[in-house]
């Protein structure tokens, strides 16, 4: 079976799930997006590891990579398998980078990433709870909060006031800018729950007719055909193939999974046992 859209995103994560509901608004589009991890549709629906954001979640939607942290010692390398991503398993620390860095990647090559260019986008996201003025936003998709003085346990009180005995400033806010010292941290959660791009984005954008969302859909190559010819994708579990006349994305953890590229002149023929090659997906069975 073969079904045409304009953009095929292949990863629902923190990145994939906001390109999809991003490019989905115009109706215009249709666009696919494809996750190898489960969906779900609902809050409700949502399993408890992943709506509890006291927790993150590394056993049940985790790919179970290894990594070598030295030689000789091997460690669990988490990484989220489900929309949303490790958005979705996360311990939703919500904090910016310094404007520095960004800057400096503007300086190595990367114009469109200087703090001036990113600082509307982080406002866009968020919905501060705590903070307002030109350096937060308000009414974006996803909460930020950070603890109260009256949420904090005694460890965690106990902790600050070191600090600051020790000289450190007291920061209320960590999104700032020029914040050095000592204070909680901005969190993406509402009430408990972890606001993860499945819930803040891919939710309000689940209704469109124009946005198609495939789970447990494995992706593992992409041929780009000829110059401005259709993309094919092969989903490993259907062993199908789907055609898409615009954009693909691959929006994937950067660790771990295989997605093999090819280019083919339009002249060829593509190779269609590439639909029965595995992919090596480095996780648990
Ligand atoms: C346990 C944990 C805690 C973390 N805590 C924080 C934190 O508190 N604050 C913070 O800022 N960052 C945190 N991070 C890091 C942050 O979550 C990630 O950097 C970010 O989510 C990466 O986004 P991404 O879009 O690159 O990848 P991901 O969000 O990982 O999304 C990749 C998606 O692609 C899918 N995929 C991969 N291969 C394929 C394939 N072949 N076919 C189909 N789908 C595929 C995956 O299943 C996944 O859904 C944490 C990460 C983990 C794992």
């Amino acid at each position: 079976m073969a079904a045409l859209y304009d953009d095929v995103v292949v990863g629902a994560g923190s990145s994939g799930a906001v390109l999809a509901a991003r490019l989905s608004e115009d109706p215009a589009r249709r666009v696919l997006l494809l996750e190898a991890g489960p969906d779900y549709a609902t809050v409700e629906a949502t399993p408890h590891d992943l709506r509890d954001s006291t927790w993150i979640s590394v056993v049940r939607h985790d790919w179970g990579f290894k990594a070598d942290a030295m030689k000789g010692r091997e460690i669990e390398y988490p990484r989220g398998k489900v929309t949303g991503g490790s958005s979705a398993v996360n311990a939703t620390i919500a904090l910016r980078g310094v404007p520095e860095d960004y800057d400096e990647w503007a300086r190595l090559g990367n114009s469109e990433w200087t703090w001036s260019r990113v600082l509307p986008y982080f406002r866009k996201l968020e919905d501060d709870q705590d903070e307002g003025g030109p350096l937060h936003g308000c009414g974006g998709p996803i909460p930020v909060r950070r603890w109260k003085a009256s949420e904090l346990l005694p460890l965690q009180q106990a902790c600050l006031d070191a600090g600051r005995a020790l000289g450190f400033a007291a920061v209320t806010d960590h999104n700032h800018p020029e914040a050095t010292g000592i204070g909680p941290w901005p969190m993406n959660q509402r009430d408990g729950l972890r606001v993860s791009t499945a819930i803040g984005y891919l939710l309000p954008a689940r209704q469109r007719r124009n946005l198609t969302i495939r789970a447990d859909c494995l992706v593992n190559r992409v041929i780009l055909e000829g110059q401005h010819q259709p993309h094919l994708h092969h989903d490993r579990r259907a062993r199908g193939r789907l055609d898409a006349r615009g954009i693909a994305t691959l929006a994937l953890t950067r660790v771990g999974t295989d997605v093999s590229l090819a280019r083919i002149p339009t002249h060829t023929t593509p190779d269609r046992s590439a639909a029965r090659t595995p992919a090596r997906s480095g996780g648990r069975p």
